[in-house]
């Protein structure tokens, strides 16, 4: 039965005294985040704790949790009725940790005056193992990017190695992949429904969407008699063989696509069993997701500023998930390439009480999502039998549907709200969905750009581009004829940035060299160049691992940190072209090193993590340290991370 909402706080709380103050006695389900709280619609756990207090769950929050000596942090609430779910926050742990080259950062936007260290290596598990200390027994459910990406054998390029799902090093009870407001909703009222009616946890499981779990392979009948299965390369045979990462990997997108089946991969004695993601949130309920009362400021017990929330502090996201399927994106298997929109009505709403926010100067710095021009867009075909693993290439599918001139519409309305002085679209726009439109592209040319419209070729060779399942270089060329003619036409002196990608799989330093001389050939040294990193679960990083392409054919892989270097100094600084110079003729320190071409070498297993060495906070780091990418503050989940702002 649904319970009755909640009245919302003006923060969840963080404290005993904070509970107090409320008139609660005991929480229903405790979060746990290593992002700094701030009270924002793009941090997960915020945004999923007030959805369970509207629904009537009384839910705290503990941010970045001390993690060395004992678990004090995590119980100051006291033990939640329910259960607990923990997220590493907005980045996978790992990458907000380390560069490209595995040197550690020395900064982290989501923390209070943006030191890193706030959090551990490998947070989830680091954190689900604090739970459990201080509530034995209590149900953990992992969510956010780090668990979602890696909630089957995965990729792990900090560690080199082919880790199993996350499920396993956590000892979680599940992990709650993709946008889980659903899921996590589900999840408690099934438990609420089970301490009235008795039962074990394992008997909810099943009716959850979007949900990992573990069962012995003998359950699997009786829990899912009429399931229509979907089995995954088991662990073992993955680390046997790398190639079959890449069925994995593919297997899984269509798991998440069309939205059907249920996935099984064997591991050990055990099944990873994922149900399948769920329907999704509609654009009514989106609606009333965003409209809860955020303050969009962060927890005031907080004495320095964090980052991330003054680059989001003046931003709007209207919509999630991406029709895109980059290969080296992690939206794929996290939101999925389904849109989901809210209304212009929300979105509007939404801009008036920006007005009103603390500090807000009148400038909406991004109305946007994974890709600003994807709003609205929607698939008038059939899902559910879809085979293409992207909507937009090779070729913009003819049943993908999207209103550039709505869009822009948008923008317009959103510029009258009053209060509100400029409008600018700082998310990345997808080139060849704007192209489809150049009225509607002038528009937007002409008045939100703010000077800069961040777009994303990735690359210049078409060979690597097809192997990133982007767009030919063509439409980048193009895109900036229709660019300079509206800046032009506008009287604007404007600029087009470039997010292009060094060390992708088949990437060569010849490839590299030839981008670079088309740049400077236009007079043009683009300086946001990113090197690529092959995130867990992704498509690239199973052909980084495997090898290959996604078709099996053998592929130059820069996999040793001096080629990698090399690559990226063509294109980069000067500080790059000074490390790419120091590396050379040193032993690589990697122990995959391996001649181009030549076939990769079977990958090791990993170990099982033991927290507090190699990844605690007192061990040694396992790679070295390095500068964050701020820019990736700003998108929180919205986003595949360790790329670019554009699609
Ligand atoms: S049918 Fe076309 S538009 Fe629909 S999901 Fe498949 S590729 Fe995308």
């Amino acid at each position: 039965m649904a319970r009755t909402p909640l009245t919302q706080p003006d923060f969840l709380p963080m404290t005993r005294a904070e509970m107090d103050a409320l008139g609660w006695d005991c929480l229903d389900v405790l979060l746990v985040t290593g992002d700094a709280y701030v009270d924002h619609p793009s941090f997960g756990a915020p945004l999923l704790g007030r959805w369970l207090v509207a629904h009537g769950y009384k839910t705290g929050l503990v941010a970045q949790p001390r993690w060395e000596g004992d678990a004090a942090d995590v119980a100051a609430m006291g033990r939640p009725r329910l259960f607990a779910g923990v997220t590493a926050g907005s980045l996978d742990s790992m990458l907000a940790h380390y560069t490209a080259f595995r040197k550690k950062r020395s900064d982290d936007a989501y923390t209070p005056g943006g030191k890193a260290g706030a959090r551990p290596n490998r947070a989830a598990i680091v954190y689900a193992n604090l739970v459990r200390r201080a509530f034995p027994g209590l149900p953990v459910a992992l969510g956010g990017i780090e668990a979602s990406l890696r909630r089957v054998s995965h990729f792990d390029f900090w560690s080199n190695a082919l880790r199993r799902s996350v499920l396993y090093d956590a000892k979680a009870s599940l992990v709650l992949y993709g946008m889980a407001e659903t899921g996590i909703l589900a999840l408690a009222e099934g438990l609420d429904r089970l301490e009235d009616e008795g039962g074990l946890l394992a008997d909810i499981l099943a009716g959850l969407p979007g949900a990992a779990f573990s069962l012995k392979p003998e359950e699997l009948p009786q829990r899912f008699p009429q399931a229509d299965v979907l089995t995954l390369p088991a662990h073992e045979a993955i680390v046997a063989d790398p190639k079959r990462l890449i069925e994995a990997t593919l297997a899984l997108e269509r798991h998440v696509h069309q939205n059907k089946q249920l996935a099984v991969q064997p591991s050990g004695d055990r099944l990873t069993v994922l149900t399948p993601p769920g329907a999704g949130l509609s654009g009514k309920t989106l609606d009333a997701l965003y409209a809860l009362p955020y303050s969009r400021q962060p927890h005031p017990s907080y004495k320095l500023p964090i980052p991330a929330a003054d680059m989001i502090r003046g931003s709007l996201n209207i919509h999630r998930g991406c029709a895109g399927g980059c290969s080296f994106c992690t939206l794929a298997l996290h939101q999925g390439r389904a849109i989901r929109s809210r209304s212009a009505g929300s979105v509007l709403r939404e801009a008036a009480r920006l007005v009103d926010a603390p500090g807000f100067d009148g400038s909406v710095s991004d109305v946007g999502g994974p890709s600003a021009n994807m709003w609205g867009g929607r698939c008038r075909g059939d899902m559910t039998s879809c085979q293409r693993p992207s909507c937009l290439t090779p070729t913009i599918c003819k049943h993908f549907s999207v209103d550039q001139g709505a869009f822009v519409d948008l923008l317009e309305a959103v510029a009258e709200v009053p209060g509100v002085r400029h409008v600018r679209v700082a998310s990345g726009w997808r080139m060849d969905l704007a192209l489809a439109d150049e009225d509607a592209l002038g528009r937007m040319v002409r008045r939100f750009t703010g000077g800069q419209a961040k777009v994303a070729p990735e690359h210049q060779s078409d060979r690597v581009l097809k192997l990133m399942r982007k767009p030919p270089f063509a439409v980048f060329e193009r895109f900036l004829k229709v660019f300079e003619r509206e800046s032009g036409r506008a009287g604007k002196e404007q600029y087009v940035v470039p997010y292009l990608m060094s060390a992708f799989p088949g990437c060569t330093l010849e490839d590299m060299r030839r981008m670079a001389e088309w740049f400077a050939g236009k007079g043009w040294r683009p300086n946001q160049v990113q090197c690529f990193i092959p995130l867990p679960g992704t498509a690239a990083a199973a052909m980084y691992f495997a090898g290959t392409d996604l078709g099996g054919q053998p592929l130059f892989i820069a996999d040793a940190d001096a080629e990698r270097l090399r690559q990226h100094a063509v294109l980069g600084g000067e500080r790059e072209k000074r490390l790419a110079g120091q590396s050379k003729g040193q032993p690589d320190r990697r122990p995959d090193r391996r001649a181009p071409g030549a076939p990769a070498p079977p990958r090791r297993d990993a170990p099982p993590l033991r927290q507090g060495k190699a990844d605690g906070r007192r061990g040694r780091p396992d790679t070295r340290s390095g500068k964050p990418d701020t820019r990736r503050a700003a998108t929180g989940d919205k986003r595949g991370q360790g790329r670019k702002p554009g699609p």
